[in-house]
C-alpha cells in the first residue's frame, strides 16, 4: 500500500521548527518509514513544480512553519492547501504569528529603512534597497512581494490543527503525527496541546503565592535569579498564567521566565491583552498602603516595551494585528 504523502514547508521562520523536525532522532527514521515526505526544503532538494504535479487532497497533511509576510509565501501555502488533505499551523509564528509578527508594528518601507539603511553593519552608498523587478544584462529578475503586514497561516488559508511553541516540542510533535496516521484526531481546528495554563503544570507553582504583589519589575539581567521561586515572585514578568502548557517548562527549567510562545489557552482571543490584565492587577503594594504617583510611574517604567513584551509571539493573531501608521 502507497504510504502516505507529507509535506513540510517554512515561511517567515527562522528555521528553529525544520530542526525540530530532526530533534524526533530515533523517531524520525520510524517517521521516514512510515510516511512518503514530499517537500522539505531544509533537507531535501524537491521542487515547487514536483507539488505543483500532485492531484488536489493527494498530500495526506502539511506541516507548514512560519508566519505569511511575502507574494510567493502565500502562493506557496495556497498550493499546499489544495493538494493537501490536513494543514498543520507548526510553530508559534504559523499559529499566532510569532517574533516575524513583530514586524507589525513597523511597515515595509520603515523596515527596509532601518535594514538596508541604517543599521551600522551596513554600508549601502546607493541606498538601494530590495525591489520587486529589475532590469539586467541578462534579462529581468524578481523578487516576491514584501508585504506591509504579518500574517498568521489561517489568515491565508484554512487550517486544520496547531501546534504550537517556538519551536513545537519533539513530543508533541511524535504525538500529532500518530494521531494523523491512526486517524485518531481531535475536533479540527483544536491546538494540539494541553488546554491548561503553564503556572498550572510549572515546578515553582508551590512557591506562587495566592496574592503577589510586585513593587518593581525587574529584567533577568539585573538580578540573581532564585531558581526554585516563582519568577512573578522575584518581581520579573513571566506569562506562565497566560501561557498554555506543553512545552516540557523549557524556558522555566533554565531559569527564564516564560515568555509566551505556546501562545493563548482556549477561550483567549488575544493573549497580550490577557497577559496586560494578569500583570496590571497583581502590580501595587502589599496591605493597605496606597501608591502615589510616583509608585505607579515607577512600575510602569519598569516594563521596557510593552507592546512588545505582551504581544511577543501573538501580534498578528490579536485584536490589533499591527499598528496602525500614517
Ligand atoms: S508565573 Fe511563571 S514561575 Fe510562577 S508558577 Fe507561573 S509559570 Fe511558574
Ligand atoms: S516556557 Fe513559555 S516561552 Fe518557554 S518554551 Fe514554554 S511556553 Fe515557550
Amino acid at each position: 500500500m502507497a504510504k502516505p504523502k507529507v509535506a513540510f514547508y517554512w515561511c517567515a521562520s527562522c528555521g528553529g521548527c525544520e530542526e525540530t523536525v530532526v530533534d524526533l532522532n530515533e523517531d524520525l527514521l520510524k517517521v521516514a518509514d512510515a510516511v512518503d515526505i514530499v517537500l522539505y526544503p531544509v533537507a531535501l532538494d524537491f521542487k515547487r513544480k514536483d507539488i505543483e504535479s500532485l492531484g488536489d487532497g493527494e498530500i495526506a497533511v502539511s506541516f507548514i512553519n512560519g508566519a505569511v509576510r511575502t507574494e510567493e509565501q502565500e502562493e506557496m501555502v495556497k498550493l499546499l492547501r489544495a493538494k493537501s488533505g490536513l494543514v498543520v499551523a507548526f510553530g508559534s509564528c504559523a499559529h499566532i504569528g510569532g517574533i516575524p509578527g513583530l514586524g507589525n508594528f513597523w511597515t515595509r518601507d520603515t523596515i527596509f529603512q532601518r535594514v538596508y539603511k541604517e543599521v551600522p553593519s551596513v554600508e549601502n552608498p546607493g541606498g538601494t534597497t530590495p525591489q520587486e523587478k529589475v532590469a539586467v544584462d541578462i534579462g529581468e529578475l524578481t523578487l516576491p512581494e514584501f508585504w506591509d503586514t504579518v500574517k498568521t497561516l489561517d489568515q491565508v488559508i484554512p487550517v486544520d490543527y496547531y501546534l504550537p511553541g517556538c519551536p513545537p516540542p519533539p513530543d508533541l510533535v511524535m504525538n500529532a503525527i500518530n494521531a494523523i496516521l491512526t486517524g485518531n484526531l481531535p475536533e479540527k481546528g483544536a491546538v494540539l496541546a494541553p488546554d491548561k495554563a503553564l503556572c498550572d503544570t510549572c515546578p515553582r507553582n508551590e512557591t506562587k503565592p495566592e496574592k503577589i504583589s510586585i513593587k518593581e519589575i525587574k529584567r533577568p539581567y539585573e538580578i540573581k535569579i532564585d531558581p526554585e521561586k516563582c519568577f512573578l515572585e522575584q518581581g520579573l514578568i513571566c506569562h506562565g498564567p497566560f501561557t498554555r502548557s506543553g512545552c516540557g517548562e523549557t524556558c522555566i527549567k533554565a531559569n527564564m521566565p516564560c515568555r509566551g510562545c505556546f501562545g493563548p489557552v482556549d477561550g483567549v482571543v488575544d493573549q497580550g491583552a490577557k497577559g496586560l490584565s494578569a500583570i496590571v492587577s497583581i502590580l501595587g503594594l502589599e496591605g493597605e498602603e496606597r501608591m502615589t504617583e510616583e509608585d505607579v510611574q515607577k512600575l510602569i517604567d519598569g516594563i521596557v516595551d510593552p507592546a512588545g513584551t505582551f504581544y511577543r509571539f501573538s501580534l498578528p493573531a490579536s485584536l490589533l494585528r499591527r499598528r496602525r501608521m500614517e
